[in-house]
């Protein structure tokens, strides 16, 4: 996995540990997936199989959907990480290719002065 967007420059992994909670998503992908099959499996293709012996042959046809649910998880948990949050940790600038150096977010770069609450500051 590409540690940021090639077009964009976003970065993926925001911080360590960040995709745990693409395993829900993986779970919300695989789960469908894997109770659909056991069905077709039970009420149509070999009925008179024990529901285990179904259950282990779906999951061994599952397999390799496996890489698929686990990058596809990845990409959803970013849109709803982002969706909630687009501006959270490990957001740093694109370091510049030619010097290697990071540029100072723009909030940082030029601090402003605390907004003046209305009607004046205080007096003291
Ligand atoms: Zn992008």
């Amino acid at each position: 996995m590409n540690e940021r967007c090639p077009v964009c420059g976003v970065k993926f992994e925001r911080g360590p540990g960040y995709f745990t909670g693409a395993m829900y998503f993986s779970y919300a992908l695989g789960i469908p997936l894997i109770t659909v099959g056991v069905l077709i499996g039970k009420l149509w293709l070999v009925p008179t199989w024990p529901l285990h012996w179904i259950v282990l042959a779906v999951w061994f046809a599952f397999l390799p959907l496996v890489p698929a649910v686990f990058r596809y998880s990845r990409v959803l948990f970013i849109h709803f990480d982002r969706y909630f949050d687009p501006e959270g940790a490990g957001d740093e600038p694109i370091p510049s290719p030619r010097t290697g150096v990071s540029p100072a977010p723009p909030d940082k770069a030029s601090p402003q002065a605390p907004a003046e609450p209305i009607g004046g500051r205080p007096p003291g």
